[in-house]
This record gives structure tokens, sequence and C-alpha cells, in this order.
């Protein structure tokens, strides 16, 4: 995971953008990216836009990818323990229903 997140950051110094990219600009590129992702999915079924362009779906996918982990860098948290404890939450907030 810091590996992938340190050749993010090379890319982004090689480019000099590093000065774009505080919390609120990744934040909202992250939502961004995500409408991108929807777009692949305007005016047609699941199915029909995964058979149409994949590819594009996935590129989409890994862009929001990209700066949510830059996001979680910026933040000095770790994104694979943050989902993880956010998971526990979610697992008291909607617990298992269980009928006797
Ligand atoms: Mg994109």
């Amino acid at each position: 995971m810091k590996e992938l997140i340190n050749e993010i950051n090379q890319f982004r110094d090689d480019r000099g953008w590093g000065g774009n990219h505080d919390a609120r600009s990744l934040a909202i590129s992250i939502s961004l990216e995500a409408s991108e992702l929807l777009e692949c999915f305007q005016w047609q079924s699941a199915e029909d836009s995964i058979a149409k362009d994949k590819q594009a779906i996935i590129d989409e996918m890994a862009d929001v990818y990209i700066y949510l982990l830059q996001f979680s860098d910026v933040l000095g948290e770790d994104l694979v323990h943050a989902a993880r404890e956010k998971m526990k939450k979610n697992a008291i907030k909607y617990p298992i229903n269980v009928t006797t």
C-alpha cells in the first residue's frame, strides 16, 4: 500500500502538482472521479455498460482509488485500517437480523 502511495506521490511531484493536492482538493477530486464512474452507467443497464466498455469503468474505479490513497496519505491515516474500523461500526449499526 505504502509503495503504491509513494509511486502516486512521485507521479504527482514529477509534474509539480503537489501544491494542489490538499485534503479539500482531494475530496473534490474523489467526488468528481466517482461521478465519472457513474457516467459509464448513464442511460443503460449495468450489464450493457460493462459489456460496452469495461476498461473505462476500471479506469474510473482506479482514479477514485488513487485519490482515496492520496487523501489517506494527506490525513496520515491507513485506508485499510480505516475501512476495517468503519466495518466494525457498520456491524454495530446494522446488526444481523436473527429471527428465532
Ligand atoms: Mg477519471
